[in-house]
């Protein structure tokens, strides 16, 4: 048996959708198949606009019941294709297969994955199609797992029916750097989850970072590859698996960023203790923070994603009210520029050759975070696109 998921640009249009089920029927001449779809192109961000002319801030509920269909459409489609091609196919929505999720809407986490719906349909049909990016939550109402989130449905499809994961898009795998960055960029055959996750939570767009946390922690092999091509794609595995460690694996730019930027008076540790409170009761994800303390003021900078900068605007108004005289500046003209490898763990002297290629190319970073298998530097918006191509060049990925 395997999951396989197919993105929204594979099932693009009615064409697309009818050589998808063209595929399945060949393949289920030798094995059984759920398959995970997401919604037709862009439908999920028509849908979201159309939610916005009502509303600025749509209730969140419903939000999610609307965003839920784009997928519903999609299911439906490909099961109507497969029956036209005489193959047995049913369309399942998380409610009918039982994907639990808990959390807020429009970013809930699977918890639970039923299998006995998925494996009766399975026993009469030969193709199951599910529905992606969609859960339950304990009310029953329909909640969904950010966006890109038919990942982590496939992934937790796969681990809770205990076989591997194939992800269709419409890049042939990873790369070591977007190929848009970076043209000479190179295909990656094996990865390991920690640098998936790492590279996914980065801001390389191939994979949700939460499909890759959860195809660790059941161990679910995921395969990433082009729909419809014979070329080969990239797999994400368990390190010990893999058999060349490379200090430096892959790197990646995220412009969609927000450097936010706090100076106090003095020194008061419970303020900046308040501040990150009221930030994450708004649900607002922070990234890198640095704190810079000197007798006269304190200075506390973060970064978080463009797509929360609603939540952050409110979280920052609550804030002002509370702090009138903390200053707050917001800047969207930055990047993150970043790369990972598992080596970096026993390597040395990879920051300061970073250091040294910034420095040779001009570039000025504002702030530098690192973790055991990354270096993320935050650098003005219009070096972000140099700094990449200079790292990737100096590090031959
Ligand atoms: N349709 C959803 C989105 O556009 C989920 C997905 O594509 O994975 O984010
Ligand atoms: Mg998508």
């Amino acid at each position: 048996m395997k999951v396989l998921k197919f993105g929204g640009s594979s099932v693009a249009t009615i064409e697309k959708i009818q050589s998808i089920a063209a595929y399945l029927k060949e393949r289920a001449k030798q094995e059984k198949m759920v398959v995970v779809v997401s919604a037709m192109g862009k439908t999920t961000n028509h849908l979201i606009e159309l939610a916005h002319a009502i509303s600025a801030n749509p209730n969140q509920r419903e939000l999610d019941r609307l965003l839920s269909i784009g997928e519903q459409q999609t299911i439906a489609l490909l099961a109507m294709a497969l029956w036209e091609i005489e193959v047995p196919a049913v369309s399942l929505t998380a409610y009918q297969v039982g994907i639990r999720t808990t959390g807020y809407h429009t970013k809930s986490t699977i918890k639970q994955v039923e299998t006995e719906t998925l494996l009766d349909q399975l026993d009469s049909h030969e193709v199951v199609i599910v529905a992606g990016f969609q859960g339950i939550n304990y009310l029953n109402d329909i909640t969904t797992l950010g966006r890109g989130g038919s990942d982590t449905t496939a992934v937790a499809l796969a681990a809770a029916l205990g076989c591997d994961c194939e992800i269709y898009t419409d890049v042939a795998g990873i790369y070591t750097m977007d190929p848009r960055v970076y043209p000479q960029a190179k295909k990656i055959k094996e990865i390991s989850y920690y640098e998936m996750m790492e590279m996914a939570s980065l801001g390389s767009k191939v994979m949700e970072p939460r499909s890759v946390e959860l195809g660790q922690k059941y161990g679910v092999k995921i395969y990433v590859g082009k729909t419809l091509s014979d070329e080969e794609g990239t797999y994400i595995m368990n390190s010990e698996l893999i058999s060349e460690e490379k200090v430096i694996s892959a790197a990646s730019l995220n412009d969609k960023i927000i450097h936010v930027k706090l100076l106090q008076e003095g020194h008061e540790p419970s303020v900046v203790a308040h501040v990150f409170k009221v930030i994450s009761d708004h649900q607002v994800n922070v990234d890198v923070i640095t704190q810079h303390v000197t007798p006269l003021m304190t200075e506390v900078e973060f970064t978080c994603s463009q797509e929360e900068e609603a939540f952050l605007a409110e979280a920052m108004n609550q804030i002002k009210s509370e702090l009138p005289d903390l200053k707050v500046s917001l800047n969207t003209h930055v990047a993150k520029v970043s790369v990972v490898g598992i080596g970096m763990r026993h390597a040395v002297g990879v920051a300061a050759k970073i250091f040294q290629i910034l420095e040779e190319n001009h570039i000025e970073f504002k702030q530098v975070a690192t973790s055991e298998i990354s270096i993320s530097l935050i650098v003005d918006l219009d070096d972000g696109k140099k700094a990449c191509q200079a790292i990737c060049a100096a590090f031959d990925l």
